[in-house]
């Protein structure tokens, strides 16, 4: 009941996607992973917030792949009425001259007994709008700049007037990355000094105020990851709701730069890990970018038998993850077959859906993101003839899985040329590709296997929040010194490092990931004796698990951005 949430002033968590359960494809990754992690512990500590993003009533996108190792785009629509309420309210917002109306849907997320939250869901799919309009929030980053633009403006300024026709009392906005940062126009809108009192050359709105409810995560370090959009667009879209002129001073120059604008605009702003912030500060000068690294959130990620486990073992664990640092008491041979129970289900799904058999004695290897030039998806392939060595010395099997961004021709490539390694390996090592990647697939992978494999190229991982699901599994990751990595690897006791921490170091990271597994990690596995393996399943948990949390995230936007 909405009614139920309004007598609290809340914040008001802006994401273009949030990933709230996996038959709901209103996420594409990791961002909208991480907005629902967000809100599962806002749940779970009973916070006051409200989210608030598109319905994409077609979702992201269904991923199949054909023989040649081609990805295959079909949609994904979901049925908003069998999960969500339909909200009352309506509203509208400017564009292109015309109004658009906007209604909504209330989805509310369940925690632990008691724990809720409301999740607003934006939606122009209404018999007042033209045919156009009404596909405005059909699709997650689908369609040209003008509907991305379109799709912002609903998610921003409809976002903000929504809230209010609810009856919501907003105490902060939080911006989850750029894309919700029109936001703060209406809110300078909503905060303008009546004409007569402005100083020429002053600016008309009451600026620090609206400074002080606004909070923004950014979650890309390079310049060319920032949604941008030329004026000549903005002024044909948005001309008579905010001054262009005006605009420039708080978005850019050139071009209306969406974190500009949310970087001018918050007084709290934050990267999502320490390095990420430092390489913000670097992007962006002059601003103060302070650093909250992401966490995920227990029961979401944590597998039914380890479940068990620390309930019998860390009660409280999950409200508490904090418990977890004391999992070095949990006997081995429990642990091990809760990892067994894990690992036979993952076995069991890949021969389902990849008709492919995996053995449960021997490691799995498992790699499972955005499929993307960066994230370097193939650096474990770079040389075969050296992998089926490796493999014949000390075997292993490797599960991979993941979706390339429709018009990311890139990943697109790096999907066939994995598919023609799968082939090439055929016989030698098994490789399994396993089709729309998703969070249900995500839960069964980052439990089942036995090395969580990681290898971005420096400094583009801003974060990563996979291996932090694998930790809270027992499963230790092997990665690139990026992001998380950075904070979470103790070497050989949490996990492994491949190659240095160092920027410049980039070069040699298929050599040094070579080399890490076969004189360290696949050695440990296979001829050192299981207690030692365990052992550094146990580090995962206690050291990296116990902190990459979600529940730790929240107490500290809580203390730092939200009480300030
Ligand atoms: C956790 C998750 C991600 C993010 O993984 P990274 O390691 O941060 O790239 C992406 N997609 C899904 C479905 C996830 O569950």
């Amino acid at each position: 009941m909405l009614e139920d949430f309004l007598p609290q002033p809340r914040i008001a968590y802006f994401s273009m996607e949030i990933g709230l359960q996996a038959e709901i494809p209103t996420y594409s990754g990791g961002l909208g992973v991480l907005a629902g992690d967000t809100l599962r512990t806002a749940a779970d500590l009973e916070l006051p917030m409200v989210a608030v993003s598109l319905v994409s009533r077609r979702g992201y996108f269904r991923q199949t792949i054909d023989a040649q190792g081609r990805q295959v785009e079909q949609p994904d629509p979901w049925e908003p009425a069998r999960f969500a309420t339909p909200l009352e309210a309506k509203i509208t917002v400017p564009c292109e001259g015309r109004r658009i109306w906007v209604g909504g849907w209330l989805y509310e997320l369940q925690a632990h007994p008691g724990g809720r939250q409301p999740v607003v869901l934006l939606d122009t799919d209404l018999d007042e709008n033209g045919a156009a309009d009404r596909e405005i929030t059909h699709h997650l980053y689908g369609g040209d700049d003008a509907y991305r633009l379109k799709q912002e403006i609903v998610l921003g300024i409809g976002g903000v007037r929504m809230l209010q026709a609810l009856g919501f009392e907003v105490s902060h906005y939080h911006m989850n990355e750029g894309h919700s940062a029109l936001l703060t126009l209406e809110l300078l809108r909503r905060n303008a000094y009546a004409p007569e009192d402005v100083r020429p050359g002053e600016q008309p709105y009451d600026v620090p105020r609206v400074r002080e409810v606004c909070n923004f995560t950014t979650h890309t370090p390079v310049e060319a990851g920032h949604d941008k959009f030329s004026y000549d667009l903005v002024a044909r879209v948005l001309g008579g709701y905010f001054d262009v002129a005006a605009l420039k001073t708080f978005a850019g120059e050139d071009q209306l730069n969406m974190t500009r604008l949310a970087l001018n605009l918050s007084d709290y702003v934050n990267g999502v890990a320490r390095r990420h912030a430092e390489t913000s500060r670097r992007l962006f000068p002059g601003y103060r970018v302070r650093a909250i690294t992401n966490g995920v959130h227990p029961m979401a990620w944590t597998s039914p038998g380890f479940v068990r486990l620390y309930d019998q073992h860390l009660a409280g664990w999950c409200h508490e993850p904090e418990l977890l640092a004391r999992a070095d008491r949990v006997p081995d041979d429990a642990l091990w077959a809760a990892h067994a129970e894990a690992k036979g289900e993952l076995i069991a799904s890949v021969k389902e859906r990849a008709g492919v058999a995996l053995r449960p004695d021997v490691p799995i290897l498992g790699f499972a993101r955005r499929m993307t030039g960066y994230k370097r998806p193939d650096l474990l392939f770079s040389d075969l003839q050296r992998l089926k060595a490796i493999a014949a010395r000390l075997p292993f099997q490797v599960v991979l899985a993941g979706k390339a961004h429709p018009r990311d021709e890139g990943g697109k490539r790096l999907i066939e040329a994995l598919h023609a390694h799968v082939r090439e390996l055929h016989g030698s090592i098994a490789v399994a590709y396993l089709q729309n990647y998703d969070m249900a697939l995500a839960r069964t992978l980052v439990a089942g296997v036995d090395v969580w494999l990681n290898t971005p190229l420096r400094p583009l991982e801003a974060s990563g929040t996979s291996g932090m699901k694998a930790a809270f599994n027992g499963v230790p990751s092997l990665s690139v010194l990026d992001g998380w990595w950075i904070e979470g690897c103790i070497e050989g006791v949490t996990g492994w490092a491949v190659g240095e921490a160092e920027v410049s170091g980039n070069g040699d990271d298929a050599a040094a990931l070579y080399r890490k597994l076969e004189d360290v990690v696949l050695p440990l596995y296979c001829r050192a004796p299981r207690r030692e393996w365990i052992a550094v399943m146990k580090g995962a948990i206690c050291k990296n698990a116990s902190f990459f949390n979600s529940h730790r995230m929240m107490r500290r936007y809580v203390t730092e951005a939200y009480i300030r």
